[in-house]
């Protein structure tokens, strides 16, 4: 895909995610990495309002080279980029149910979400909670690093996820899909789960593999 119809499927994510209530306001941010830098989302922006020759193209050392400027967030999605070479786009969102779930005491921080749904094993499988920085804060990027190597999915906590993946799509469905995850397991509080097992969860990766 060329850079101005990535940027055009920026822009069209962006909104679809905005008109869903996946974000609000300026929070959120979205990017795709290119040859020669990455694409992402202007800082102070409206996930729901971009203008696609307006989002921003930074190289991978952070310089500006192209349209407003970034995300103060961008850091992170550079220093996840770096670590996990294959992927090449990321969406970092505020959604409400994750947001809920990323300020709730003594989660396992291993893996937040429980084994819940074939999907979210699929697509997802596992969540690890990233510690708490201010936002801004340049030592979330080591943090973000760390957790990257082997997950493509993380949660900051009392903040909200991060997801990578192989294209824009991959890495908005799955954030999909760990937002709905989210929900069902607020939903379920105080009841007795029945979780996916073991053997249950290693047929899906034997079925789908990554
Ligand atoms: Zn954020």
């Amino acid at each position: 895909m060329s850079e101005s119809e990535l940027r055009e499927q920026i822009a069209r994510f962006g909104r679809s995610l905005f008109m869903r209530g996946y974000s609000c306001g300026s929070s959120g941010n979205i990017s795709v990495k290119l040859d020669d830098g990455v694409l992402v989302t202007p800082t102070n922006s409206c996930l729901g309002f971009l203008e696609p020759e307006r989002i921003s193209k930074v190289a991978f050392d952070g310089t500006h080279l192209a349209g407003d400027p970034p995300s103060k967030e961008s850091f992170f999605h550079l220093a996840l980029y770096e670590e996990r070479q294959k992927d090449t786009a990321i969406v970092h969102l505020h959604s409400p149910y994750l947001v809920a779930v990323s300020c709730l005491a003594d989660l396992n921080e291993e893996n937040v979400l429980p084994p819940i749904t074939a999907y979210y094993v699929m697509r997802v499988g596992k969540l690890p909670l990233v510690p708490y920085f201010r936002p801004g804060d340049k030592a979330l990027a080591d943090a973000v690093r760390k957790y990257a190597r082997e997950n493509h999915a993380m949660l900051l906590a009392n903040h909200g996820p991060i997801v990578s993946g192989k294209t824009l799509d991959a890495a908005v469905y799955a954030a999909e899909e760990l937002e709905e995850t989210a929900k069902l397991y607020l939903l379920l509080d105080g009841r007795k789960i029945r979780l996916l097992n073991d053997q249950q969860i290693a047929d899906l990766h034997e079925a789908f593999p990554n």
